[in-house]
């Protein structure tokens, strides 16, 4: 049978359209699908928006190798794109003594991660860089960034478009079948009418939906193991006033989550994000309670005991695409290929939570690579 198209990508995030821009630059013919009706509505603009050095991930992992190469590639990218960016610089804070430790296996880890560029600094130095933080160490981390999120994505969607590429929005994958070697039957669900496109190519990036599509291809190969999703959910605060920093400021991160931050957003204003929740399904209420409020507070008050009374205003939630439960060893990114699973064309993509944004454009390439 003849191929309607060649390769299909699931999902219109960050992720799925950097694939897509990278696929149709090679010269694939590339359709994007995506279920609502516009790009990045999930976790892609919903997070911290930074970009990560790559200073936690254990040495050798996709997150740790993608993070850094993903980074130097963002920078570049954004440039040529126009896309704001602010290599603002983060300090990652010790606000005790044990703690200090702590920095150390960090910057350990970053040196392995090939990051050569921290400056371990006094609390005096700290504070001279700003003048409100309390710590009795830090360590600044000059290449981390923030970014405009929406204007990435939008960057992606102009490379991909330019090259040739398409995306169709409200438009729901909701069946995959193997029918031969080399040629998927792809089934998509748009306003209650069901159509079939054959591709040689399926790429699935999406997100907190991908374990659901992977299972569609395991009904024909019941030996693939495919990662489940266990969604663990953030919130996110605002603070109401002017922010008095200029750098990210993190404390120490804990096994799943890199802990209550402040990051700033391209005009300057601070939020405070994420905590973690894990849950059994996709909710994105933002769960207001005077305890969440205090565990916020309590947070903030150990590297900035000047935040203000009242100053925190909900902001928004982000649901991190985890594929480990809650209390197990946190997981790499898992990209399965043939490797995996023993279907030609077919790639996986599951558990991209952070740094994913940053590791976009790198993963990008390191899926190109496999389907090539
Ligand atoms: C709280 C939080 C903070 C984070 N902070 C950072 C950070 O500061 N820096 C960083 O680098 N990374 C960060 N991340 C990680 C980053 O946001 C993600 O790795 C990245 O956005 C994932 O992009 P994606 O394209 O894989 O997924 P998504 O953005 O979720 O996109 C998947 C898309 O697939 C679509 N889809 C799903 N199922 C189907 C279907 N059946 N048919 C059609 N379409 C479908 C969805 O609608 C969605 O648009 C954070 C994540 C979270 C949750």
């Amino acid at each position: 049978m003849e191929l309607e198209i060649e390769t299909i990508v699931v999902g219109a995030g960050a992720v799925g359209l950097a694939i897509a821009a990278e696929l149709a630059n090679l010269g694939h013919d590339v359709l994007v699908i995506e279920r609502y009706g516009a790009f990045g509505t999930e976790t892609s603009s919903r997070n911290s928006e930074v970009i990560h050095a790559g200073l936690y991930y254990p040495q050798g992992s996709l997150r740790a190798k993608l993070c850094v190469e993903g980074r130097k590639r963002l920078y570049a990218f954004a440039e040529d794109y126009h896309v704001p960016v602010n290599r603002c610089g983060k300090l990652l804070v010790a606000t005790n003594e044990a703690e200090i430790d702590q920095l150390a296996i960090i910057e350990g880890k970053a040196i392995r991660n090939g990051v050569d560029d921290l400056q371990r600094l006094t609390a005096e130095e700290a504070r001279r860089l700003e003048p409100q933080i309390r710590c009795v160490a830090a360590t600044l981390s000059p290449s981390t960034g923030i970014m405009d999120s929406h204007r990435l994505m939008a960057a992606f969607e102009t490379r991909l478009l330019e090259a040739g590429g398409q995306i169709v929005f409200n438009s729901e994958v909701t069946g995959i079948a193997a029918v031969s070697k080399g040629e998927f039957r792809v089934s998509i669900t748009s306003g209650g009418e069901v159509t079939s496109l054959t591709c040689a190519n399926v790429v699935n990036a999406a997100g907190l939906g991908a374990s659901k599509i992977g299972r569609m291809l395991a009904a024909a190969k019941p030996d693939y193991a495919v990662p489940g999703l266990y969604p663990a959910k953030g919130h996110y605060f605002a603070l109401q006033s002017r922010s008095p920093f200029k750098h990210l400021v993190y404390p120490m991160p804990s096994p799943d989550a890199l802990g209550i931050h402040l990051t700033l957003d391209m005009s300057g204003a601070a939020k405070f994000g994420p905590d973690i929740h894990w849950q059994d399904d996709i909710d994105y209420t933002f769960v207001d309670t005077d305890a969440r409020r205090e565990v916020f507070a309590r947070e903030i008050r150990r590297y900035w005991p000047a935040l203000p009374e009242g100053a925190l205003i909900p902001a928004y939630t982000g649901i991190r695409p985890k594929i480990y439960p809650q209390g197990a060893a946190p997981a790499d990114f898992a990209i399965h290929g043939e490797q995996e699973h023993g279907v030609r064309g077919f790639i996986g993509l599951y558990g991209i939570e952070s740094p994913g944004l940053t590791a976009s454009l790198a993963i990008a390439g390191y899926v190109a690579a496999l389907l090539n």
